[in-house]
Protein backbone atom coordinates (compact mmCIF):
# COMPACT_ATOMS: atom_id res chain seq x y z
CA UNK A 1 0.00 0.00 0.00
CA UNK A 2 1.48 3.46 -1.06
CA UNK A 3 2.55 5.49 1.54
CA UNK A 4 1.00 9.09 1.97
CA UNK A 5 3.37 11.68 3.74
CA UNK A 6 0.90 15.05 4.16
CA UNK A 7 -2.33 15.66 3.13
CA UNK A 8 -3.96 18.43 1.36
CA UNK A 9 -7.73 19.92 0.35
CA UNK A 10 -6.07 21.08 -2.95
CA UNK A 11 -3.00 20.41 -4.63
CA UNK A 12 -1.68 22.60 -7.67
CA UNK A 13 0.56 21.08 -10.25
CA UNK A 14 2.75 23.97 -11.57
CA UNK A 15 4.07 27.17 -9.80
CA UNK A 16 3.74 29.38 -12.73
CA UNK A 17 1.58 32.41 -13.18
CA UNK A 18 -1.62 30.35 -13.49
CA UNK A 19 -0.77 27.79 -10.59
CA UNK A 20 -0.50 30.80 -8.28
CA UNK A 21 -3.57 33.32 -9.89
CA UNK A 22 -5.41 29.71 -8.87
CA UNK A 23 -3.79 29.51 -5.24
CA UNK A 24 -3.99 33.25 -4.81
CA UNK A 25 -8.22 33.08 -5.65
CA UNK A 26 -8.93 29.97 -3.80
CA UNK A 27 -6.86 30.70 -0.66
CA UNK A 28 -8.53 34.37 -0.42
CA UNK A 29 -11.66 32.59 -0.32
CA UNK A 30 -10.26 31.15 2.84
CA UNK A 31 -10.24 27.71 0.94
CA UNK A 32 -7.51 25.83 3.61
CA UNK A 33 -5.17 22.87 2.67
CA UNK A 34 -3.27 24.31 -0.63
CA UNK A 35 -0.42 23.25 -1.63
CA UNK A 36 1.40 24.44 -5.22
CA UNK A 37 4.21 21.91 -6.30
CA UNK A 38 7.11 22.77 -8.73
CA UNK A 39 9.80 20.52 -10.67
CA UNK A 40 12.12 23.83 -10.54
CA UNK A 41 11.15 27.05 -9.41
CA UNK A 42 8.37 29.57 -9.61
CA UNK A 43 9.59 31.08 -12.92
CA UNK A 44 11.50 28.82 -14.43
CA UNK A 45 8.91 27.98 -16.81
CA UNK A 46 7.04 30.17 -19.86
CA UNK A 47 5.78 32.66 -17.23
CA UNK A 48 9.58 33.55 -16.67
CA UNK A 49 10.20 34.05 -20.45
CA UNK A 50 7.27 36.39 -22.13
CA UNK A 51 6.95 39.62 -23.29
CA UNK A 52 4.20 40.18 -21.14
CA UNK A 53 1.75 42.12 -23.00
CA UNK A 54 -1.87 42.26 -21.63
CA UNK A 55 -3.03 42.26 -24.95
CA UNK A 56 -6.77 42.27 -26.26
CA UNK A 57 -7.31 43.24 -29.14
CA UNK A 58 -6.53 41.77 -32.99
CA UNK A 59 -7.59 37.84 -31.11
CA UNK A 60 -9.94 36.30 -32.94
CA UNK A 61 -12.73 35.61 -32.54
CA UNK A 62 -14.28 38.68 -31.32
CA UNK A 63 -15.43 36.90 -28.27
CA UNK A 64 -11.87 35.34 -27.18
CA UNK A 65 -10.98 39.11 -26.97
CA UNK A 66 -14.00 39.36 -24.94
CA UNK A 67 -12.65 37.06 -22.54
CA UNK A 68 -9.22 38.22 -22.75
CA UNK A 69 -10.69 42.05 -22.07
CA UNK A 70 -12.60 41.03 -18.66
CA UNK A 71 -8.97 39.69 -17.18
CA UNK A 72 -7.26 42.85 -18.53
CA UNK A 73 -10.00 44.62 -16.35
CA UNK A 74 -9.04 42.87 -13.56
CA UNK A 75 -5.29 43.79 -13.25
CA UNK A 76 -6.14 46.68 -11.67
CA UNK A 77 -7.98 45.58 -8.72
CA UNK A 78 -5.61 42.43 -8.44
CA UNK A 79 -2.81 45.29 -8.49
CA UNK A 80 -4.46 46.98 -5.69
CA UNK A 81 -4.52 43.45 -4.10
CA UNK A 82 -1.55 41.56 -3.79
CA UNK A 83 0.93 44.96 -5.00
CA UNK A 84 2.15 46.87 -7.58
CA UNK A 85 2.88 44.59 -10.46
CA UNK A 86 3.95 47.48 -12.78
CA UNK A 87 0.80 47.00 -14.70
CA UNK A 88 0.56 49.73 -17.45
CA UNK A 89 -2.26 50.26 -20.07
CA UNK A 90 -0.70 52.46 -22.48
CA UNK A 91 -3.00 51.08 -25.16
CA UNK A 92 -2.03 48.70 -28.15
CA UNK A 93 -1.26 49.82 -31.51
CA UNK A 94 -1.23 47.19 -34.28
CA UNK A 95 0.58 48.72 -37.05
CA UNK A 96 -0.08 47.48 -40.48
CA UNK A 97 2.08 48.34 -43.65
CA UNK A 98 -0.46 47.59 -46.83
CA UNK A 99 -3.86 48.53 -48.11
CA UNK A 100 -5.34 45.48 -47.86
CA UNK A 101 -4.59 45.07 -44.10
CA UNK A 102 -6.80 48.31 -43.59
CA UNK A 103 -9.85 46.01 -45.15
CA UNK A 104 -9.15 43.63 -42.61
CA UNK A 105 -8.61 46.03 -39.65
CA UNK A 106 -11.74 47.94 -40.53
CA UNK A 107 -13.77 44.13 -40.56
CA UNK A 108 -11.87 43.54 -37.18
CA UNK A 109 -13.09 46.81 -35.40
CA UNK A 110 -16.89 45.86 -36.84
CA UNK A 111 -16.72 42.75 -35.30
CA UNK A 112 -15.72 44.17 -32.41
CA UNK A 113 -17.82 47.00 -31.87
CA UNK A 114 -20.50 44.34 -31.77
CA UNK A 115 -19.35 42.85 -28.31
CA UNK A 116 -19.16 46.32 -27.35
CA UNK A 117 -14.37 46.34 -27.74
CA UNK A 118 -14.06 49.29 -29.40
CA UNK A 119 -10.63 49.15 -31.15
CA UNK A 120 -10.50 51.97 -33.88
CA UNK A 121 -8.38 52.21 -37.03
CA UNK A 122 -5.94 55.14 -37.64
CA UNK A 123 -4.66 56.24 -40.48
CA UNK A 124 -0.91 57.25 -40.78
CA UNK A 125 -1.15 60.15 -39.66
CA UNK A 126 -2.87 59.17 -36.89
CA UNK A 127 -0.92 56.63 -35.76
CA UNK A 128 2.65 58.86 -36.28
CA UNK A 129 1.06 61.50 -34.40
CA UNK A 130 0.04 58.82 -31.76
CA UNK A 131 3.60 57.31 -31.78
CA UNK A 132 5.84 59.39 -33.69
CA UNK A 133 9.21 56.68 -33.86
CA UNK A 134 7.23 54.11 -36.03
CA UNK A 135 8.52 53.83 -38.98
CA UNK A 136 6.67 56.80 -41.93
CA UNK A 137 6.23 53.52 -44.08
CA UNK A 138 3.42 52.48 -41.95
CA UNK A 139 -0.27 52.23 -43.52
CA UNK A 140 -2.48 52.72 -40.36
CA UNK A 141 -3.16 50.45 -37.44
CA UNK A 142 -5.79 49.30 -35.24
CA UNK A 143 -5.57 50.78 -31.90
CA UNK A 144 -7.25 49.86 -28.29
CA UNK A 145 -7.13 51.46 -25.31
CA UNK A 146 -7.56 48.48 -23.11
CA UNK A 147 -4.02 46.78 -24.12
CA UNK A 148 -0.79 47.14 -22.02
CA UNK A 149 1.96 45.08 -20.19
CA UNK A 150 2.98 44.32 -17.29
CA UNK A 151 6.07 42.85 -15.16
CA UNK A 152 5.94 39.51 -15.15
CA UNK A 153 8.56 38.60 -12.49
CA UNK A 154 6.24 40.89 -10.34
CA UNK A 155 3.23 39.58 -10.80
CA UNK A 156 3.96 35.87 -9.88
CA UNK A 157 6.33 36.80 -7.01
CA UNK A 158 3.53 38.81 -5.43
CA UNK A 159 0.81 36.49 -6.13
CA UNK A 160 3.09 34.10 -4.29
CA UNK A 161 4.05 36.63 -1.29
CA UNK A 162 0.15 37.00 -1.00
CA UNK A 163 -0.66 33.22 -1.57
CA UNK A 164 2.01 31.97 1.22
CA UNK A 165 0.32 35.30 3.80
CA UNK A 166 -3.43 33.64 2.75
CA UNK A 167 -1.63 30.12 3.86
CA UNK A 168 -0.76 28.69 0.76
CA UNK A 169 2.04 26.09 1.36
CA UNK A 170 4.95 25.35 -1.48
CA UNK A 171 6.82 22.81 -2.42
CA UNK A 172 9.64 23.68 -5.41
CA UNK A 173 12.45 21.59 -6.96
CA UNK A 174 9.60 18.59 -6.67
CA UNK A 175 8.90 17.04 -9.92
CA UNK A 176 5.23 15.46 -10.16
CA UNK A 177 6.00 11.78 -10.94
CA UNK A 178 2.75 10.41 -11.09
CA UNK A 179 -0.84 10.38 -10.14
CA UNK A 180 -2.93 7.23 -8.89
CA UNK A 181 -6.83 8.50 -8.60
CA UNK A 182 -8.93 6.27 -5.71
CA UNK A 183 -12.20 6.79 -5.30
CA UNK A 184 -12.14 9.95 -3.96
CA UNK A 185 -8.98 11.24 -3.91
CA UNK A 186 -5.82 12.05 -5.87
CA UNK A 187 -2.23 10.37 -4.20
CA UNK A 188 0.27 12.55 -5.79
CA UNK A 189 3.69 10.98 -6.12
CA UNK A 190 6.27 13.38 -6.36
CA UNK A 191 10.41 12.96 -5.66
CA UNK A 192 10.41 14.29 -2.19
CA UNK A 193 7.06 13.19 -0.74
CA UNK A 194 4.18 11.27 -1.36
CA UNK A 195 0.81 13.51 -1.04
CA UNK A 196 -2.79 12.91 -0.94
CA UNK A 197 -5.53 15.36 -1.86
CA UNK A 198 -9.46 15.67 -2.73
CA UNK A 199 -9.35 18.21 -5.49
CA UNK A 200 -6.35 18.27 -8.37
CA UNK A 201 -5.68 21.14 -10.03
CA UNK A 202 -3.13 20.77 -12.97
CA UNK A 203 -1.43 23.96 -14.01
CA UNK A 204 1.55 22.53 -15.61
CA UNK A 205 1.66 24.62 -18.78
CA UNK A 206 3.97 23.20 -21.81
CA UNK A 207 3.75 20.34 -19.80
CA UNK A 208 0.28 19.58 -19.70
CA UNK A 209 0.04 16.81 -21.61
CA UNK A 210 3.10 14.90 -19.77
CA UNK A 211 0.78 15.11 -16.27
CA UNK A 212 -2.64 14.78 -18.00
CA UNK A 213 -0.88 11.38 -18.89
CA UNK A 214 -0.32 9.97 -15.30
CA UNK A 215 -4.18 10.15 -15.24
CA UNK A 216 -4.95 8.81 -18.29
CA UNK A 217 -5.99 12.35 -19.52
CA UNK A 218 -5.29 13.59 -23.21
CA UNK A 219 -4.55 17.32 -22.78
CA UNK A 220 -3.77 18.52 -26.05
CA UNK A 221 -1.21 21.17 -25.64
CA UNK A 222 1.96 21.03 -28.01
CA UNK A 223 5.05 23.62 -27.33
CA UNK A 224 5.97 26.66 -29.48
CA UNK A 225 9.09 28.61 -29.13
CA UNK A 226 9.18 32.38 -28.99
CA UNK A 227 12.42 33.89 -29.22
CA UNK A 228 12.97 37.83 -27.66
CA UNK A 229 15.47 40.12 -27.63
CA UNK A 230 16.13 42.83 -25.27
CA UNK A 231 17.96 46.65 -26.04
CA UNK A 232 20.00 48.64 -23.60
CA UNK A 233 17.93 50.49 -21.29
CA UNK A 234 16.80 53.14 -23.78
CA UNK A 235 15.06 56.78 -22.83
CA UNK A 236 10.89 57.02 -23.89
CA UNK A 237 10.61 56.00 -27.30
CA UNK A 238 7.42 53.93 -27.39
CA UNK A 239 4.40 55.35 -25.73
CA UNK A 240 1.87 52.16 -26.39
CA UNK A 241 2.51 48.14 -26.48
CA UNK A 242 3.14 47.77 -30.08
CA UNK A 243 2.49 44.62 -31.50
CA UNK A 244 5.60 43.13 -31.65
CA UNK A 245 7.06 44.97 -28.92
CA UNK A 246 7.19 46.71 -25.89
CA UNK A 247 9.49 49.39 -23.65
CA UNK A 248 9.53 47.85 -19.86
CA UNK A 249 9.13 50.56 -17.58
CA UNK A 250 13.38 50.80 -16.93
CA UNK A 251 13.43 51.81 -20.58
CA UNK A 252 14.43 48.09 -21.77
CA UNK A 253 12.74 47.30 -25.27
CA UNK A 254 11.52 43.43 -26.00
CA UNK A 255 10.97 42.80 -29.25
CA UNK A 256 10.03 39.72 -31.18
CA UNK A 257 6.96 37.10 -31.59
CA UNK A 258 8.53 34.02 -33.10
CA UNK A 259 6.55 30.88 -33.23
CA UNK A 260 8.64 27.50 -33.70
CA UNK A 261 7.74 24.10 -33.29
CA UNK A 262 10.93 22.62 -32.00
CA UNK A 263 9.70 20.90 -28.48
CA UNK A 264 11.21 21.97 -25.41
CA UNK A 265 14.35 23.30 -27.04
CA UNK A 266 15.05 26.35 -25.39
CA UNK A 267 18.52 27.64 -27.07
CA UNK A 268 18.48 30.81 -29.43
CA UNK A 269 19.12 30.64 -32.83
CA UNK A 270 20.95 33.18 -35.32
CA UNK A 271 18.43 33.25 -37.98
CA UNK A 272 15.32 34.59 -35.78
CA UNK A 273 16.99 37.09 -33.70
CA UNK A 274 18.36 38.53 -37.35
CA UNK A 275 14.60 38.56 -38.22
CA UNK A 276 13.68 40.09 -35.32
CA UNK A 277 15.94 42.60 -35.65
CA UNK A 278 14.72 43.19 -39.12
CA UNK A 279 11.55 43.41 -37.88
CA UNK A 280 11.94 45.74 -35.17
CA UNK A 281 14.38 48.32 -37.75
CA UNK A 282 10.82 48.00 -40.42
CA UNK A 283 8.89 49.35 -37.52
CA UNK A 284 10.96 51.80 -35.28
CA UNK A 285 13.62 52.82 -37.58
CA UNK A 286 15.65 54.77 -34.67
CA UNK A 287 16.22 51.11 -33.16
CA UNK A 288 18.88 50.49 -35.47
CA UNK A 289 21.28 52.50 -33.10
CA UNK A 290 20.08 50.54 -29.65
CA UNK A 291 22.34 47.78 -28.60
CA UNK A 292 21.15 44.51 -27.65
CA UNK A 293 22.28 43.27 -24.36
CA UNK A 294 20.41 40.25 -24.27
CA UNK A 295 18.27 37.30 -26.36
CA UNK A 296 15.83 34.81 -24.45
CA UNK A 297 13.73 32.35 -25.22
CA UNK A 298 10.26 30.25 -23.67
CA UNK A 299 7.87 27.74 -24.62
CA UNK A 300 4.63 28.75 -25.26
CA UNK A 301 2.01 26.23 -24.20
CA UNK A 302 0.41 25.64 -27.17
CA UNK A 303 -3.18 24.16 -27.25
CA UNK A 304 -4.18 22.12 -30.21
CA UNK A 305 -6.45 24.80 -31.32
CA UNK A 306 -5.07 28.13 -29.97
CA UNK A 307 -7.63 28.78 -27.11
CA UNK A 308 -7.25 27.93 -23.14
CA UNK A 309 -8.13 24.80 -21.74
CA UNK A 310 -9.77 25.16 -18.42
CA UNK A 311 -12.37 23.70 -16.56
CA UNK A 312 -13.28 20.68 -14.90
CA UNK A 313 -12.14 17.36 -16.23
CA UNK A 314 -15.43 15.20 -17.26
CA UNK A 315 -15.12 11.92 -15.57
CA UNK A 316 -12.90 12.23 -13.24
CA UNK A 317 -14.21 13.78 -9.76
CA UNK A 318 -12.70 16.98 -8.41
CA UNK A 319 -10.01 17.19 -11.24
CA UNK A 320 -9.63 20.47 -12.81
CA UNK A 321 -7.26 21.56 -15.88
CA UNK A 322 -5.63 24.95 -16.76
CA UNK A 323 -3.25 25.35 -19.54
CA UNK A 324 -2.76 27.99 -21.77
CA UNK A 325 -1.18 30.48 -24.34
CA UNK A 326 -1.71 34.11 -23.21
CA UNK A 327 -2.04 33.15 -19.30
CA UNK A 328 0.15 36.64 -18.74
CA UNK A 329 -3.43 38.31 -20.03
CA UNK A 330 -5.83 35.82 -18.62
CA UNK A 331 -4.12 35.01 -15.08
CA UNK A 332 -6.52 37.21 -13.16
CA UNK A 333 -9.61 35.79 -15.29
CA UNK A 334 -8.29 32.18 -14.53
CA UNK A 335 -7.92 32.46 -11.21
CA UNK A 336 -11.14 34.57 -9.91
CA UNK A 337 -12.96 31.86 -12.63
CA UNK A 338 -11.19 28.49 -11.76
CA UNK A 339 -12.25 29.45 -8.10
CA UNK A 340 -15.56 29.81 -8.92
CA UNK A 341 -15.81 26.64 -10.34
CA UNK A 342 -14.05 25.04 -7.55
CA UNK A 343 -16.16 26.45 -4.86
CA UNK A 344 -19.60 27.27 -6.20
CA UNK A 345 -19.83 24.83 -9.01
CA UNK A 346 -20.25 27.37 -11.57
CA UNK A 347 -19.01 30.50 -12.93
CA UNK A 348 -20.16 34.27 -13.79
CA UNK A 349 -18.18 34.28 -16.78
CA UNK A 350 -19.26 30.79 -19.09
CA UNK A 351 -16.41 28.86 -19.73
CA UNK A 352 -18.09 25.80 -21.52
CA UNK A 353 -16.13 27.01 -24.86
CA UNK A 354 -12.70 26.34 -23.59
CA UNK A 355 -13.71 23.23 -22.16
CA UNK A 356 -11.32 20.16 -22.53
CA UNK A 357 -14.35 18.35 -23.75
CA UNK A 358 -14.03 20.50 -27.35
CA UNK A 359 -11.33 17.75 -28.27
CA UNK A 360 -13.87 15.31 -28.84
CA UNK A 361 -11.25 12.42 -27.57
CA UNK A 362 -11.76 10.32 -24.60
CA UNK A 363 -10.29 12.45 -21.34
CA UNK A 364 -11.07 10.42 -18.66
CA UNK A 365 -10.70 6.81 -18.85
CA UNK A 366 -12.21 6.63 -15.01
C1 LIG B 1 8.16 34.30 -26.04
C2 LIG B 1 6.84 34.31 -25.35
C3 LIG B 1 6.09 35.48 -25.33
C4 LIG B 1 4.86 35.51 -24.68
N1 LIG B 1 4.17 36.67 -24.64
C5 LIG B 1 3.00 36.73 -23.98
C6 LIG B 1 2.33 37.96 -23.86
O1 LIG B 1 2.79 38.99 -24.33
N2 LIG B 1 1.15 37.97 -23.20
C7 LIG B 1 0.59 36.84 -22.66
O2 LIG B 1 -0.50 36.91 -22.11
N3 LIG B 1 1.24 35.66 -22.74
C8 LIG B 1 2.43 35.59 -23.38
N4 LIG B 1 3.10 34.41 -23.44
C9 LIG B 1 2.50 33.22 -22.83
C10 LIG B 1 2.55 33.26 -21.31
O3 LIG B 1 3.83 33.63 -20.88
C11 LIG B 1 2.15 31.89 -20.78
O4 LIG B 1 0.85 31.57 -21.26
C12 LIG B 1 2.13 31.82 -19.27
O5 LIG B 1 3.35 32.25 -18.71
C13 LIG B 1 1.85 30.38 -18.87
O6 LIG B 1 1.85 30.27 -17.48
P1 LIG B 1 1.67 28.86 -16.81
O7 LIG B 1 1.60 29.08 -15.36
O8 LIG B 1 0.55 28.14 -17.46
O9 LIG B 1 2.96 28.04 -17.25
P2 LIG B 1 4.44 28.04 -16.59
O10 LIG B 1 4.87 29.39 -16.18
O11 LIG B 1 5.31 27.31 -17.55
O12 LIG B 1 4.24 27.19 -15.28
C14 LIG B 1 4.05 25.80 -15.33
C15 LIG B 1 4.89 25.22 -14.22
O13 LIG B 1 4.58 23.82 -14.12
C16 LIG B 1 5.74 23.20 -13.62
N5 LIG B 1 5.66 21.76 -13.90
C17 LIG B 1 5.51 21.16 -15.11
N6 LIG B 1 5.52 19.81 -14.97
C18 LIG B 1 5.68 19.54 -13.65
C19 LIG B 1 5.80 18.35 -12.89
N7 LIG B 1 5.77 17.12 -13.45
N8 LIG B 1 5.95 18.47 -11.55
C20 LIG B 1 5.99 19.68 -10.95
N9 LIG B 1 5.91 20.85 -11.63
C21 LIG B 1 5.76 20.79 -12.97
C22 LIG B 1 6.86 23.86 -14.41
O14 LIG B 1 8.12 23.74 -13.77
C23 LIG B 1 6.38 25.30 -14.50
O15 LIG B 1 6.98 26.15 -13.52
C24 LIG B 1 4.36 34.33 -24.06
C25 LIG B 1 5.11 33.17 -24.06
C26 LIG B 1 6.35 33.16 -24.70
C27 LIG B 1 7.17 31.92 -24.69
Amino acid sequence: MTKVNTSYETIIVGGGVIGNSIAFHLSERDQEGILVIDKNFPLSGTSGSTQAWVWVHNKTPASYAEFSMYSAELYPYLSRKIGDVEYKRTGGLSPFFTEKDLEKAHKLAQKYSELGIKIKVLNKEEVLAKEPSLSPDVVGATFSKVDGNINPFRLVDLLIRASKKQGVAYSYYNRVLDIERTENAFIVHTQKETYLCKKLILAGGAWSKELGSYLGIHVPVKQVRGQIMVTEPLAPLLNYTISGMRQAINGEVLIGYSMEEVGFDRRGTLDVIQETANMAIRYVPSLANANVVRCFSGIRAMPKDGYPIIGHVPGVQNLYVAAMHSGITLAPLIGTLMTELILDGETSIPIDDYSITRFQEPVGQL
